[in-house]
């Protein structure tokens, strides 16, 4: 059995309802001396996905970050806050986004470093499900204790990400592209998720779900409000009710927590504490249109999954593309090609065989020019 401790926040600017929410947390998950003990060093990773405003519901808000930061503090002074962020940003790119998230501001006025060394380290992981070495974000890796901040959100990959998903942050720049393309099956991309889980193991995992955001998540999507908090050490456990408070019922709308089920992840019974979560169910949550318009979503893997890759919902550039080539740069397919369009303007075009359906490119593309489309005939 796990336990996940559920606190109603509605509003960031609360800072009272929000430090209520962090210290339950921590005192549900056995006490914030048991997690973090004495000088010991301490990661915190939100999910900082690209540059977004805190508002836009598609990064880990600076006031959930300030309110864990100020409980570590208690306990140690060697703490910093990392991340890596989607696609393959430089210094400045990363610097813009945590100065755009409102990361940077809180880090500054704590005294909290954040780690800019973005070395990798490949960790030998004989145990893991898809996954049995893993390039890892090196100071992540090495923390004695690692904090992991995720934010709930619909996904065009895995329905919605939470906690669990959250890690796939460990893995630098370059590596994500490389993973994507190598366990492009759903499936073992999930378990890949698992793994992360398993080798970073996250002494606690907490969940920013006072302003999720549903549609084309996780970037480009809309802001929900949901109006809590909730934590657990078990990051699974809090994924799963952090699925249910976005009205997920179908388990293949979750395909991170039917793995997790399969390998004997998801605790059977989860013992919700604190405030009732059940007032924030939202049954009108939307999800991404790749999950909604993916029928065949079981259907088996015939023909080296080429049919199924075939009839899955494939992604489509708009008219609101600028150009600029992000999604060329992070396409683990090389599916996408840059063209220039009446001798003018370039303009991204797919090229639909060599597409993985990972979706990447909706994900990292800074205008929502990326939408998704189904086949005709799968219309209902
Ligand atoms: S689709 Fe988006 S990311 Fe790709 S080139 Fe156009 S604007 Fe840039
Ligand atoms: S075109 Fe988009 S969905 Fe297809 S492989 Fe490239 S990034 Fe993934």
């Amino acid at each position: 059995m796990a336990t996940v401790a559920f606190f109603e926040c509605l509003d960031y600017a609360d800072r009272a309802a929000v430090r209520r929410a962090i210290d339950g947390i921590f005192e549900a998950a056995g006490g914030a001396e048991a997690i973090l003990g004495h000088g010991r060093r301490v990661v915190v990773k939100p999910n900082l996905v690209m540059k977004k405003e805190p508002e836009g519901g598609a990064t880990t808000h600076p006031a959930i970050l300030e309110a864990v930061l100020e409980v570590v503090l208690q306990y140690t002074s060697d703490v910093c806050v990392a991340e890596c962020p989607g696609g393959l940003g430089n210094d400045a790119v990363l610097e813009s986004i945590y100065r755009v998230t409102g990361i940077r501001a809180v880090c500054e006025k704590l005294g909290v470093p954040i780690a800019r060394d973005r070395t990798a380290i490949k960790l030998d992981f004989p145990q893991g499900y898809a996954a049995h070495s893993l390039d890892l974000l090196k100071v992540m890796a090495e923390a004695e204790v690692f904090l992991n901040l995720g934010k709930l959100k619909s996904h065009s990959l895995t329905g919605f990400t939470g906690c669990a998903k959250n890690l796939y942050g460990a893995i630098p720049g370059l590596f994500k592209v490389e993973y994507h393309a190598r366990y492009s099956e759903i499936r073992t991309f999930c378990e890949v998720v698992l793994d992360l889980n398993r080798a970073l193991r996250p002494a606690l995992s907490i969940l920013d779900a006072v302003i999720g955001m549903e549609g084309n998540g996780p970037t480009g999507g809309e802001p929900k409000f949901i109006g809590g908090i909730l934590g657990s050490v078990d990051p699974f456990a809090v994924d799963a009710i952090g699925a249910k408070l976005i009205g997920i019922t179908q388990e293949e709308d979750a395909p991170i927590l039917r793995a997790a089920e399969e390998h004997g992840l998801l605790p059977e019974t989860i013992n919700v504490v604190g405030d009732d979560y059940q007032a924030h169910i939202q049954s009108d949550f939307r999800l991404a249109d790749a999950q909604r318009f993916n029928v065949l979503r079981d259907m088996p893997n015939l023909f080296g999954g080429r049919l199924k890759r075939f009839l899955e919902p494939h992604p489509v550039i708009s008219k609101r593309c600028v150009g600029c080539g992000e999604c060329a740069r992070v396409c683990p397919g090389k599916a996408i090609e840059m063209k220039t369009v009446n001798g003018a303007a370039r303009r991204a075009r797919i090229r639909k065989r060599q597409c993985i359906r990972c979706y990447c490119c909706q994900e990292l593309c800074p205008q929502k020019a990326v939408d998704t489309k189904q086949k005709s005939f799968l219309k209902l």
